[in-house]
């Protein structure tokens, strides 16, 4: 503990950096045998970083998204996000941190069903209060920016893979979020697809400042990111820079 806290103290001033994982823990008890998904793992995210996690299946990589979006608590260890420590907030506080400073994007889209292309972007900024005016207001541009404004009003199940992509990655920065995660999100789509998918991420991301954790198989995706991170058994095996 005494290492990481050292570790901590020289590390960059908490303004240059998005997230920051201090020896943390999880693990899961099922049968009789405990699971350690994610095994002391420290990692320092700088500000505005596309890092790509890799690591074959079971490495612990999901989990460690799950954990820094506070859907599930760490069994040890700190992770802050954006200065503050989710551990210490409210149940109530640490949701909304996540729905407002947090865009998630997923391997099947999760995009609601019941609901248009235009309305399921702007649902973040819905769930955070604000006007159904104001949200439509945020969704426009980032619809335009991924290229759907003639898409709006489809229902996702008549989109392609790839435009159901756009649409997500759309929703997960309409209300400006610090930092985007995305699971394998291009483990769905054929690879021009995926190649659009991912250079709009990418772009976007830039343009909107958000730091990304990107986690893929794909050793394009890899490439094209800032930073590469391989887990192995819940720890960093390897952290190098990317080809980007
Ligand atoms: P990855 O995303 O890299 O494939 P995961 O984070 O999904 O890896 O899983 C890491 C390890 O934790 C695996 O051994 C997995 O079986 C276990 N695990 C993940 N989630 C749970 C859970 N909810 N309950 C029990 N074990 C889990
Ligand atoms: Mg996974």
């Amino acid at each position: 503990m005494t290492g990481a806290a050292a570790g901590v103290e020289n590390a960059a001033p908490p303004g240059d950096v998005a997230l920051r994982l201090v020896e943390v823990v999880k693990e899961f008890r099922t049968g009789g045998t405990p699971v350690r998904a994610v095994d002391r793992l420290s990692l320092e995210v700088p500000r505005g970083q596309f890092l790509a996690l890799v690591g074959r299946s079971g490495s612990g990589k999901s989990t460690l998204l799950h954990l820094v979006a506070g859907l599930e608590p760490p069994s040890a260890g700190e992770i802050w996000l954006d200065g503050v420590e989710l551990g210490r907030l409210s149940d109530d506080r640490r949701t909304r941190l996540r729905r407002e400073r947090i865009g998630m994007i997923y391997q099947f889209f999760n995009l609601l069903p019941t609901l248009t292309v235009a309305e399921n972007v702007a649902l973040p900024a819905l769930l955070a209060g604000e006007s159904e005016a104001r949200a439509r207001a945020r969704a426009e541009p980032l619809l335009a920016e991924v290229e759907l404004l003639e898409r709006r009003d489809a229902r996702p199940h008549t989109l392609s893979g790839g435009e159901m992509q756009r649409a997500a990655i759309a929703r997960a920065l309409v209300f400006g979020p610090a930092l985007v995660m995305a699971d394998e999100p291009t483990g769905n789509l054929d690879s021009r697809a995926a190649d659009q998918v991912l250079a709009l991420l990418r772009g976007l991301a830039q343009r909107h400042e958000a730091t990304v954790l990107l986690v893929t198989h794909s050793r394009e995706a890899a490439d094209r990111a800032d930073r590469v991170v391989e887990l192995r058994d819940g720890r960093v095996v390897a952290d190098r820079s990317g080809a980007a």
